[in-house]
Parts: C-alpha cells; sequence; structure tokens
C-alpha cells in the first residue's frame, strides 16, 4: 500500500467521523466479511429507561425501586443509571448501602436497611438462592417486546422485577441492511438474556444472535468465529467489549462509548452510528482497489 492513497483514505473517514488508526485497519477492514456487534450502547441507543416493575410477595413498587436502586447507585451499569433515574424521578429516597458487589455481567448485591438485596438476571438470582420461577411468565412477556428483566431479591426472597428497555438507534437498521447487501454476515453479541436478544435481533434482521456471553467470554466468541475461517470485525462500546475488539481483525469501537474501547479499536465511529462501517468498507475497498 501507498502512504499517499492511504493518508487520502484515512483523511476522508476522519471528514465522515470514522476515525481510522492506522494503514493495517483500513488495509484489512476490506476482507471482513463477518460483523459482530455488541446489542447495549451499539445497536441500542445506550439509554435505557425503565418501562415496567412488577412485584410479588407483597412488596410495592416503590419498595422494589428504592431497595434497588439504594444498590445500583454504586454500579456504573447503563442498567444501574437507568434504575437511579427512574427513582429520583419517582422522588424516592434513597439509602446507604453496605457489603456493595457487582460480578461483571451478572449483577449486583449489598445491603440495604439492614436487608440482603440481589439484582440482576434469572441465572445470577438462581446462583444466589433465589427462585424466580413465579415470575417466569411475566418477565417472558417484558423479553418478547425487547425489554431487559432485572430481578430484585429482598432478605432472601424474590421481590419483583424491573423492565428496562433501550431503543435501537435509528441508524442500526440501515447499516446492517448495507452491510448484509455488501455481502457480510452480522452476528450480535450480548451479555442480555437470549428471549430479549432474539427479540433485537428479529426487529433487525439480524443472521446470528449470540447471548448470555459472560463480558470474559466476549474475546472468545470471536476467536471462535475467525476458526472457522471468517474475518471478524468486532464493533462495541464498553470496557467489557475491549478484548473482543483487540481479538478482532478490525476492532470498531463507538466514539460516544468507554476510552477503553477506543483505545482497543482500529476504528472509531464518532457519530457511534454503524454507518460508519458501511463508510469504512467504502473507504477500505477505495484505498485498495488505487494502490493495486
Ligand atoms: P451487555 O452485553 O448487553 O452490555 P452485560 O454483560 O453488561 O450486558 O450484562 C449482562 C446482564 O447482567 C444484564 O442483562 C443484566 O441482566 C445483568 N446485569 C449486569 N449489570 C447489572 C446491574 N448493575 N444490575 C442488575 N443487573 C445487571
Ligand atoms: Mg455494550
Amino acid at each position: 500500500a501507498t502512504p499517499m492513497s492511504i493518508m487520502v483514505g484515512v483523511g476522508k473517514g476522519a471528514q465522515l467521523g470514522v476515525l481510522i488508526r492506522d494503514a493495517e485497519a483500513l488495509e484489512k477492514m476490506e476482507k471482513v466479511d463477518t460483523l459482530v456487534v455488541d446489542k447495549t450502547g451499539t445497536l441500542t441507543m445506550g439509554h435505557p429507561k425503565v418501562v415496567h416493575i412488577e412485584t410479588v410477595g407483597g412488596f410495592t413498587a416503590a419498595d422494589v425501586l428504592k431497595k434497588l436502586a439504594s444498590v445500583e447507585r454504586a454500579s456504573e451499569h447503563p442498567l444501574a443509571t437507568a434504575i437511579v433515574a427512574e427513582a429520583r424521578e419517582q422522588k424516592l429516597e434513597l439509602s446507604e448501602v453496605a457489603d456493595f458487589d457487582s460480578p461483571a455481567g451478572k449483577g449486583v448485591v449489598g445491603t440495604v436497611d439492614g436487608m440482603a438485596i440481589v439484582s440482576g438476571a434469572a441465572k445470577f438470582m438462581t446462583e444466589q438462592g433465589i427462585d424466580t420461577t413465579s415470575l417466569a411468565a411475566p418477565a417472558d412477556e417484558q423479553r418478547k417486546n425487547s425489554a431487559t428483566v432485572v430481578f430484585v431479591g429482598v432478605g432472601g426472597k424474590l421481590a419483583g422485577f424491573v423492565a428496562i428497555a433501550d431503543p435501537i438507534k435509528p441508524t442500526s437498521r440501515q447499516a446492517l441492511q448495507a452491510l448484509r447487501a455488501a455481502g457480510v454476515r452480522v452476528v450480535m453479541l450480548t451479555g442480555d438474556n437470549k428471549t430479549t436478544a432474539d427479540a433485537v435481533g428479529r426487529d433487525l434482521g439480524i443472521d446470528e444472535v449470540v447471548a448470555e456471553v459472560l463480558p470474559q467470554d466476549k474475546a472468545a466468541a470471536v476467536r471462535r468465529l475467525q476458526e472457522q475461517g471468517r474475518v471478524v470485525a468486532m464493533a462495541g462500546d464498553g470496557v467489557n467489549d475491549a478484548p473482543a475488539l483487540a481479538q478482532a481483525t478490525v476492532g470498531i469501537a463507538m466514539g460516544t462509548g468507554t476510552d477503553v474501547a477506543m483505545e482497543s479499536a482500529g476504528v472509531t465511529l464518532l457519530k457511534g452510528d454503524l454507518q460508519g462501517i458501511v463508510t469504512a468498507q467504502v473507504l477500505s475497498r477505495a484505498t485498495m482497489r488505487n494502490i493495486r
């Protein structure tokens, strides 16, 4: 590759809000045949909102939200931000949390007003000895509408769940369509529940959905696709996505996401708009054609 044509490609990308780190990233983009995308913050807006609260065992919705938000105040997860925002909107007074812990990709635990609070996905609740089956049906109903369900346990008993929805970015649909038309297979990778992930995947016409992936397993999922002979670009925004971005042939970070993701990526989409991936591929093809 001549330095001149690479410079032109990188310069055009920058004008279009697509930051290409080096010649290697620009050259490799052309050969990508598989795009792995993180769901939250990448396909979706990354600004989730509480849309429903379900309770059980005599708890009120305000009880559940107040206790949950008191714990989530200590978490930086987008789900936590949504929960705390809803509690503030409802003018609930939050309590101090003790013994806080947040196993990555699973949920949170803490003690609030002397009560043990556990919150997270169904699997995590089971691990913590809390049975969620009594709310399985209403939870699935929320997931089928693309919402994420966060269960809440109080004092070792199930108290309810909060359903949180994160709208799909208006640009995601068009970008994925263009990529598919260019022969790129799209795989969605998420830590979220299978039913929620499938609902979002179906909505966007995504070829393959890999759900309930722990943060530390995202890079291995990318490697498995590479072992099948695929040339993989991975798009993500979170701290958890960084190892997978580094593993991919081309890592693509959202400029709206974390610095850690951007540091691990060869391409950064300044506007956080997946349409930038289409732009990067077009630039890569044009550059490589010039060189040959
Ligand atoms: P994603 O891949 O969509 O970014 P994560 O790996 O961050 O998802 O989280 C996976 C799942 O773990 C969430 O869908 C949620 O059920 C649970 N979880 C993660 N963080 C929290 C939290 N702070 N509070 C409650 N549940 C959480
Ligand atoms: Mg994410």
